[in-house]
């Protein structure tokens, strides 16, 4: 056996035959297993070499004949082994394998921690998402209440007289909302700290929901919505925990109630199965209005979701309650599912299995909660006509969904504006157009229309975008300001605020306004060029005056219809932006220009009345005087 490093793999050989005859004839054949088949030799040629070998055991076989071609059987044989390079040998290739192995162990778990690191972070984001969400609903939920309180505080230190008794009611009103929501919260807690238990009593169902009912009847007749109560069996004796019963029902007709426009019917039923093997209790809650997105369905049990697109906005909420729940029906043994249709109404079912294994409790008349909640509904609402009327007040626009922080802000303002007031961003809109208020000042989050919106359109209006408009918002953080003041708002203020704050900025406001009222009626009416007029408004009207001057026909019927606006309209505007009467406007507009007319041309008077609409010298005349403060004749001398 040779051995021969991988280096020398190409290399030759030699032979002999041991037959000296004619050695120079003699033959051989020699095969290298492993390598290549057989090959022949003739003609004493002895000599082979082999190139290239890859490491590995090769044997070497070679038989020798003389001249006569006859071949010993015999061969001779010769082990090669080629060794393999140092890179190659099996220690390394074990030591690959090993290195790729835990290369690959490696790799993989890397992987595996990385998809762990990234699910705990996405988990944890998401914790912090619903946290912040948590925060900014409750937070937002708790100032509207305290913004009450506080309020209502002052007003009374100041004015005792008239807001001792209503104040005190409205304090009273809202501390409860603001318990009620740490109520809710502290339900969520236990939910989620597991730590709840169920309070079994075997009462009369049907009985209990009768009670539970009556003051949703009530709540239901003052904001016109019907609340039936229709259970189709008289009594049903059966295990209940009633006060999780309480709060499962409050909850979900206290949401149809809130969901439900004006007109509307709410219905809540009470069936029994009694089947082969189920005992069951069904109990629907069913409204007609104004229902939930297919897609956005599936998603209303969980953690603060608040269905999004402003006709919803009633009032805000926590999107807490249906998760409440659905969590109390599941502890009692029950389920609940709901089907919605968009715009037609909204149906939650829920299903309690019967027993019978609790103490038997007799119901025993009132639940404390009943006038409470009623109290909660007759929220102090401002009354228009409770304010003195001076006419020469402002008008101040108060757009705010909550009766009480809307009577709380009327309070503050009345006795240095005139005011009226809107429920929902849809009616301020429509009050804003009807009576061109001086100021206009709103809450952000409300139904049918969030005051960012209504700021938008209001700006984008003609007629209304001089008004000045404040947003009053519970939306106090930094993202939602900006976009108040981006959508146009002139100031934003977050509740609770300081009253003294919001006289100020309305005041500082109304003054602007005054200060270009005496702009607009100087470059409107004494005969500044166009190009010099900043307002869009008046620059329009005047160009129309300016193209009907001499029409004696024209006057305010026929500039409203030029404009598109109202004739109230266009007075409260022209009031709003120069301080003047339509037909004083008109009047100024054209006596400045006969004034132009008389100094730089050669007109006469007659001439120059005709000019600008005047068929009757002395009617112009007198028109002329009174405006100008001169005769015309002045200036034709
Ligand atoms: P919230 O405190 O915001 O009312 P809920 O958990 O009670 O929270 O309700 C979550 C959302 O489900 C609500 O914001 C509302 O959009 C929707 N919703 C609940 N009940 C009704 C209903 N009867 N009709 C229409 N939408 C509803």
């Amino acid at each position: 056996m040779i051995y021969l490093p991988y280096y020398q793999s190409d290399f030759s050989t030699t032979f002999r035959y041991l037959d000296y005859r004619i050695p120079s004839k003699n033959i051989y054949k020699y095969v290298l297993e492993g390598y290549q088949d057989t090959f022949l030799l003739k003609d004493g040629h002895s000599q082979i070499s082999f190139n290239n070998l890859d490491p590995g055991n090769y044997e070497l076989k070679v038989w020798g004949g003389s001249a006569e071609g006859i071949l010993n059987p015999l061969p001779a044989k010769l082990n090669i082994r080629i060794g393999a390079p140092w890179y190659w040998n099996r220690w390394s290739i074990a030591l690959y394998i090993f290195l790729f192995g835990t290369l690959l162990t490696t790799l993989y778990v890397f992987q595996l921690r990385r998809r762990v690191a990234i699910s705990e972070a996405r988990k944890i984001q998401e914790f912090q998402q619903l946290q912040s969400k948590l925060y900014t609903n409750i937070t937002h939920e708790f100032r509207t209440p305290l913004t009450v309180i506080s309020g209502m505080v002052e007003q009374i230190q100041i004015d005792p007289e008239n807001w001792f008794r209503d104040g005190l009611s409205m304090i009273k009103r809202n501390a409860r909302q603001v318990l009620s929501l740490v109520n809710q919260m502290l339900d969520l807690a236990k939910i989620e700290s597991g730590y709840l238990r169920v309070e079994w009593v075997q009462t009369d169902l049907v009985r209990y929901i009768k009670y539970l009912m009556e003051p949703f009847i009530a709540i239901g007749r003052t904001v016109g919505v019907k609340v039936h109560f229709l259970p189709e069996i008289n009594q049903l004796v059966m295990d209940v925990d009633t006060n999780k019963l309480q709060i499962i029902l409050s909850n979900l007709i206290q949401n149809a109630v809130k969901f439900t426009p004006e007109g509307g019917d709410i219905y809540l039923t009470i069936e029994e199965n009694h089947l082969v093997k189920i005992h069951e209790c069904v109990i629907g809650v069913r409204d007609t209005g104004i229902g939930i997105k297919p897609d956005q369905v599936p998603f209303v049990f969980d953690r603060f979701f608040e269905v999004t697109g402003v006709e919803t906005r009633a009032s805000g909420g926590t999107g807490i309650g249906l998760t409440v729940v659905k969590e109390y029906v599941e502890l009692l043994g029950g389920n609940i599912r709901v089907e919605s249709f968009w715009q037609e109404g909204t149906k939650f079912t829920i299903v309690l299995p019967i027993h019978h294994n609790a103490p038997v409790k007799e119901m025993d008349g009132h639940i404390i909660f009943a006038d409470e909640l009623v109290d909660l509904n007759d929220a102090a609402s401002f009354s228009e006509t409770q304010n003195v009327i001076d006419m020469d007040q402002s008008l101040a626009l108060i757009i705010e969904d909550h009766p009480d922080v809307q009577t709380y802000i009327a309070s503050i303002l009345s006795s240095d504006y005139r005011i009226i007031t809107a429920k929902h961003g849809k009616e301020g809109m429509d009050k804003a157009i009807e009576w061109i208020p001086d100021v206009i000042i709103s809450d952000v989050m409300m139904p049918f229309m969030d005051g960012f919106e209504l700021t938008e359109k209001l700006k984008l209006d003609e007629r209304t975008n001089h008004i000045p408009i404040i947003l009053l918002t519970a939306k106090a953080d930094h993202d939602s300001k900006l976009l108040g003041l981006l959508k146009g708002s002139d100031a934003y203020l977050s509740k609770p605020f300081d009253p003294q704050e919001l006289k100020i900025i309305i005041q500082n406001q109304i003054h602007l306004r005054n200060s270009l009222q005496k702009q607009y009626q100087e470059q409107s009416t004494k005969g500044a060029s166009q190009n010099h007029i900043n307002d869009h408004f008046i620059k329009k009207v005047t160009l129309v005056l300016e193209a009907n001057l001499d029409n004696d026909r024209f006057g305010i019927p026929e500039l409203c219809q030029a404009i598109g606006i109202s004739r109230t309209q266009l007075h409260r505007k022209i009031k709003a932006l120069t301080n003047q009467s339509t037909s004083h406007f008109i009047r100024s507009f054209r006596m400045y220009k006969a004034k132009e007319l008389l100094i730089n041309t050669d007109m006469n008077v007659t001439e120059v009345g005709y000019a600008v609409g005047y068929l009757n010298r002395s009617h112009f005349s007198q028109d002329f005087s009174s405006v100008i403060g001169q005769p015309p004749s002045f200036y034709k001398r």
